[in-house]
């Protein structure tokens, strides 16, 4: 397919950067103007803001993630990780998810290949909690809150009840207040379904190390969320920090200590490790790959010439003068901007134009607290609970890509609203093959001497081999 005079584009990871930038690649470029090849070990990009109601139930799984090849036409794709790149020979090296690997030449790369969980090295935190990055994780969440639901309804009060019943969240910020608020509602709506489960059999925990949540809102908003948490029954332990998770017994600076089933780690992201330490690109303190502000790597005084980054995984300097430090933040407002502005720059290359620099000025944050609740604050101007919530499902009903992806968001939030959020966890998928499994015939094996054993029920085949020795005998017998 490629042919040596038409440049080639490579892009590293098709989440929100990666993705929007192929998208947009294909309405600017002409017809064999270049040739766009997109690697992601995921066949789809994840619309990351809606993880927490996946986990509460008030979005299928499938519908927050948009599948890539039924949106992106004219792009190649490849289901694979890249695992090294040599920019100075122009080459990625490519990984299948069954393990062989490959090179892919090109002449320009885009790397978006976002963050990763950044934990730290707490005892236990990382066999015993998960993460909120992938829709993955938000399912497993929501499987586990329904069956250690159905687990605890079971069992006597105690200490293994209240265990099945305790959710804890590590971390303060969006993504964690998200994910709280989210399951505590979710949790409170379970309970009509459980009536032997009472909501104070129910124990919900924050662990936020600073004084403070939600930094993206003002601290009146943010003391605004607290209070609004507490009076559903979820309280938020500030200036705490947790010293241990082993066994999911949860340790915390404060001297309390309690077990708890749901452990998540929502701490903060790093730029993906694979990528930047497998890549002959410079890297800033933080670890991100260094951008420029038009989107080139590189530094105000050096272009590395056919590298191109955005998203979660790069430091770009934001020119509206908001960023920590003098750089972008990690979020979807700048990550699906830039991509878009990537884009458009790397066609005028193509084209001997100039590209543009970087600029967006934050448009204000607006969260969902679980249904009927949010915060929105822009500026000065803040605005909590119903209406809220309703800007809330607005933006992001808005702001998922493609009208196929927004249509079945939004429709499954109104069937929800005449049907309540469905319950149904499907954890044994996990397993799909138990039942087939555990009727399936078996061809019968043989013994020594050729004989077919009889295994039946409640035999071992030893014992059923024995039986089968004896068959044979018994006709010499006679
Ligand atoms: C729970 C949650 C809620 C959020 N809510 C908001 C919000 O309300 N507003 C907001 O602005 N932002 C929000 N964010 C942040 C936002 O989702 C991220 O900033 C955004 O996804 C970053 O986009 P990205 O393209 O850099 O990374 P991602 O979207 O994470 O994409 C990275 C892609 O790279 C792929 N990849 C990984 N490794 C490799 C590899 N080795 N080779 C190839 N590909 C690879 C991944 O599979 C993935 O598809 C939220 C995030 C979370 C987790």
């Amino acid at each position: 397919m490629s042919t040596a005079s038409v440049p080639r584009i490579l892009i590293v990871g098709g989440g929100y950067a990666g993705f929007y930038t192929a998208w947009k690649l294909e309405k600017l470029l002409r017809r064999g103007e270049a040739e766009v090849t997109i690697v992601d070990p995921l066949s789809y990009m994840t619309y990351q803001p809606f993880l927490p109601e996946v986990a509460a139930g008030s979005i299928e799984a499938r519908h927050a993630v948009v599948a890539h090849r039924r949106h992106l036409h004219h792009t190649n794709i490849v289901t694979a990780k890249v695992t090294g790149i040599n920019h100075a020979n122009k080459s990625a090296t490519v990984t299948s998810l069954t393990g062989e690997s490959w090179e892919l030449e090109y002449d320009h790369i885009v790397v978006t290949a976002g963050a990763v969980s950044r934990t730290f090295p707490i005892p236990g935190v990382a066999d015993n909690a998960i993460g909120l990055k992938t829709i993955e994780e938000a399912v497993a969440i929501r499987d586990r809150l329904v069956s250690n639901f159905d687990q605890a309804s079971l069992l006597p009060p105690g200490p293994e009840r209240d265990r099945l019943l305790s959710v804890t969240v590590i971390g303060g910020g969006f993504a964690g207040i998200e994910i709280f608020a989210e399951l505590r509602s979710f949790a409170s709506a379970l309970l009509k379904s459980y009536p032997n489960i009472s909501f104070e059999d129910t124990r919900f925990a924050l662990v936020e190390a600073t004084g403070r949540i939600m930094p993206e809102v003002s601290l009146k908003t943010s003391e605004w969320v607290l209070k609004n948490l507490a009076k559903r029954g979820a309280y938020v332990h500030l200036d705490t920090q947790l010293t241990s998770a082993v066994d999911g017994v949860v340790e915390l600076s404060s001297g309390e200590r309690f077990a708890s089933d749901l452990i998540i780690w929502t701490a903060g992201v790093m730029a993906n490790p694979t990528v930047v330490r497998g890549a002959d690109l410079p890297v800033d303190a933080r670890g991100r790959i260094r951008a420029r502000a038009d989107l080139r790597v590189g530094s105000e005084d050096e272009i590395i010439e056919g590298a191109w980054t955005a998203g979660d995984i790069s430091a770009v300097p934001d020119t509206s003068g908001d960023g920590v430090g003098g750089y972008c933040v990690p979020n979807a407002q700048h990550a699906v901007r830039q991509a878009k502005l990537l884009a458009a720059n790397l066609v005028a290359v193509l084209r001997d134009e100039t590209p543009r620099e970087y600029f967006h000025k934050n448009i204000g944050a607006v969260a969902g607290l679980g249904l009927g609740v949010g915060v929105f604050q822009s500026g000065n101007l803040a605005i909590k609970g119903f209406l809220a919530w309703v800007a809330h499902r607005g933006y992001h009903g808005l702001a998922m890509p493609s009208w196929e992806r927004k249509w079945r968001v939004i429709w499954g939030w109104w069937n929800n609203l005449w049907l309540d959020r469905d319950i149904v966890t499907l954890t044994a998928v996990q397993h799909p093959r138990y039942v087939f499994e555990e009727f399936a015939a078996r061809p019968r094996p043989t013994n020594a001497t050729g004989a077919i054993a009889v295994i039946e029920p409640g035999k071992t085949a030893a014992k059923a081999d024995a039986t089968a020795t004896a068959t044979t005998k018994a006709p010499v017998k006679a």
